[in-house]
C-alpha cells in the first residue's frame, strides 16, 4: 500500500497559484480572496489564519471579514457588498453559522463569478449539467488527489460514502462528470460494507473516527478519506480505520496529510482563477 501525499499534492498546487498570481500581478490584476467569518469560534478564526497565510505566501491577498453574531440579514449584505467590489475576485462564507441560517441560502448572494467554494446553489447546478464552475473545493480535493495520482476513473466503479452538498453530492458530482459508475450511500444504505467492497475508487466523507474497516475495501483499492474527527488528544483522525485499511488498500489518503491541505491550495487555485476571469467579467 502507498500514501497518497496530499502535502506534496499541495505543494504543487501552491508553487502553480504563486507562478498564477505573480502573472496577474504584472498585469495589474492582485487576485483577491475575502472570507466572511460570522463567528466567534476559535476553531474557524485558526482555520481561517492559516487560509490567509498560505494565501499570502502564494501571492493571493486575504481579506478577512468577521462579523460579531451577525443576523442573516447583515451576512447577506456583506455577501452582496463583496460580490459587487470589483476588488476582490473570491468569497467564502464560514461555518458555523447563526442559528436558522444555512450555507444554502446565503451562497445566492454570492457572485457566481467569485463562488470559489461552491456555495451557490447555482454552481452545484452547473456541476451537475457537466458545465464550467467551482465544485466545493473540499469535493475538488478529491478529485485533484485522484488525477495526480492518475487513477483511472473512466469506467471505474466509485464508491461515495456521504450525501452533503458540501462534500459527497459534488464529490459524486464530478466522478460521474469523469465518466466514472458512481454509487453514493449515506446512514440509511443498508449492508454498507459489502457496497463499499464493489469500489475501486471509495471515498469516505461520514465524520464518524474509523467507520471504514478492512471489510469495506476492495483489495488493491484507491481509499480517499476526506472525514476529519478530533481526538481526546487534541489530534485529528479520518473516517478510515488507517492501520487496518492500509493491510487491503492499494492506495490511501492519510489523515491529517491527505485531503485537507489540497482543499486548501484549491482555494488559492480557485481564486486566481476567478481573478483571470474578472479581466472579461469585470
Ligand atoms: P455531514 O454531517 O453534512 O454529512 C455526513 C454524511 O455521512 C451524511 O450524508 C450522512 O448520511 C452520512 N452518514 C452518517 N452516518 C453514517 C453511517 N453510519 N453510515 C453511512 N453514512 C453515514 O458531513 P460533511 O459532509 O460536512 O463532512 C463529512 C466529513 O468530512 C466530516 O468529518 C468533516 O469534518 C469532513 N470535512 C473535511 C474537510 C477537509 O477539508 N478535509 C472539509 C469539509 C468536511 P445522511 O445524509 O443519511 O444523514
Amino acid at each position: 500500500m502507498s500514501d497518497i501525499d496530499g502535502r506534496a499534492v499541495a505543494k504543487a498546487l501552491r508553487a502553480e497559484v504563486a507562478a498564477e498570481a505573480e502573472r496577474l500581478r504584472g498585469e495589474g490584476v492582485v487576485p483577491r480572496l475575502a472570507v466572511v467569518v460570522p463567528t466567534d469560534d476559535e476553531g474557524t478564526a485558526w482555520y481561517v489564519r492559516s487560509i490567509k497565510k498560505a494565501a499570502e505566501k502564494e501571492g493571493v491577498d486575504c481579506r478577512i471579514e468577521h462579523l460579531k453574531e451577525p443576523g442573516r440579514d447583515e451576512i447577506v449584505a456583506k455577501l452582496q457588498e463583496l460580490s459587487a467590489d470589483d476588488s476582490v475576485h473570491g468569497i467564502i462564507c464560514q461555518t458555523p453559522l447563526p442559528e436558522g441560517v444555512t450555507l444554502a441560502e446565503l451562497g445566492w448572494y454570492i457572485s457566481p463569478y467569485k463562488d470559489i467554494d461552491g456555495a451557490n446553489p447555482e454552481s452545484l447546478g452547473r456541476l451537475a449539467q457537466g458545465r464550467r464552475t467551482w465544485a466545493p473545493a473540499t469535493a475538488a480535493a478529491v478529485l485533484e488527489l485522484l488525477k495526480r495520482e492518475d487513477v483511472v476513473l473512466e469506467g471505474a466503479r466509485a464508491v461515495v460514502v456521504g450525501r452533503s452538498t458540501v462534500v459527497g453530492k459534488p464529490a459524486a458530482l464530478l466522478l460521474v462528470n469523469e465518466s466514472a459508475t458512481v454509487t453514493v450511500c449515506h446512514s440509511r444504505t443498508k449492508d454498507l460494507a459489502a457496497v463499499c467492497r464493489e469500489a475501486d475508487v471509495l471515498v469516505a466523507a461520514v465524520g464518524r473516527a474509523g467507520m471504514i474497516g478492512a471489510d469495506f475495501v476492495k483489495p488493491g483499492a484507491t481509499v480517499i478519506d476526506v472525514g476529519t474527527n478530533p481526538t481526546e488528544d487534541g489530534g485529528l483522525v479520518g473516517d478510515v480505520d488507517y492501520a487496518a485499511v492500509s493491510e487491503v488498500a492499494g492506495r490511501l489518503t492519510p489523515v491529517p496529510g491527505g485531503v485537507g491541505p489540497v482543499t486548501t491550495a484549491l482555494l488559492l487555485r480557485h481564486t486566481v482563477e476567478a481573478a483571470e476571469l474578472s479581466k472579461t467579467h469585470g
